[in-house]
């Protein structure tokens, strides 16, 4: 079987370090994102045999593209990361209805495309290992993080339905759910600030949540599981 792995969300913060962490095992990467430049210089730094990819997980046609353009170039996608998402944080009041729009088509229609999309190849070849990332929050809720709470708490259900109807392809579904991350999406915040809530007294690194991810993309025995990576922060919320 191809060992080749879509990185939705590749191009920077936790799937960019996904991306590295997979090259480094010797899958063939694709690196998708919406800027194009940005994801060929992420995948310029894995070094040969990887490939940057343009698309806007929301579209459903820039989905479908995309998928036939990995199989065309790296072969067919067995393993699947969704780690394409945003932000945008405010009291559901004050919320407009694009952000809500965005929010959802991106964060949660986003990875129902891709991985609608990733079923055929996954269904042809018998298998297949699909990683969602979630949120704490999605899980617990924060203040000002209403639709983005749901779309997170949506994935969770949405991946867990998935891993019951495919497991008997052999295809498995799982969900990490990080806590506070240093990437692009955490710039603005003060770490300072939250991490008296974080039992283990910092954010993250998105290399630390990678691991996580691929220890759920390699275990054959494990679907439908949401594992959080947060050092801790769900105990205090
Ligand atoms: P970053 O902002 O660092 O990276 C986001 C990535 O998603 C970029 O590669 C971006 O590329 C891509 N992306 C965004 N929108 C789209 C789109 N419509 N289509 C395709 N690609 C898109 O975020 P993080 O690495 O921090 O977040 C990764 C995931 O982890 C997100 O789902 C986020 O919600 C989740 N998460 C992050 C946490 C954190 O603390 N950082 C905590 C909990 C969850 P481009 O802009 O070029 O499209």
């Amino acid at each position: 079987m191809d060992k080749v792995c879509a990185v939705f969300g590749g191009s920077r913060g936790i799937g960019r370090a996904v991306a590295q962490l997979m090259a480094r095992k010797g899958y063939r990467v694709a690196i998708v994102a919406r800027n194009l430049d940005v994801a060929r210089a992420a995948a310029g730094d894995l070094g040969g045999g990887h490939l940057a990819f343009s698309c806007d997980v929301a579209k459903e046609q820039d989905v479908q593209n995309t998928f036939e353009e990995i199989e065309k170039h790296l072969g067919r996608v067995n393993f699947l990361v969704n780690a394409a998402g945003i932000n945008r944080d405010s009291l559901l009041v004050r919320t407009k209805t694009e952000d809500m729009v965005s929010l959802l088509h991106t964060n949660l229609l986003g990875s129902m495309l891709t991985c609608r999309a990733a079923m055929k190849t996954m269904i042809q070849q018998q298998g297949g290992s699909i990683v969602n990332i979630g949120s704490v929050i999605g899980l617990k809720g924060n203040f000002g993080q209403s639709v983005y709470g749901a779309s997170k708490g949506g994935l969770v259900g949405f991946s867990r339905a998935l891993a019951k109807e495919v497991a008997r392809k052999k295809i498995r579904v799982n969900v990490v759910a990080p806590g506070f991350i240093h990437t692009d999406m955490t710039k603005d915040l003060k770490e300072e600030h939250f991490k008296k809530n974080i039992p283990l007294g910092r954010f993250g690194e998105a290399s630390e949540v990678a691991h996580a991810v691929v220890f759920l993309l390699e275990s054959p025995y494990i679907t439908g599981h949401v594992l959080i990576v947060d050092g801790g922060l769900q105990l205090t919320m």
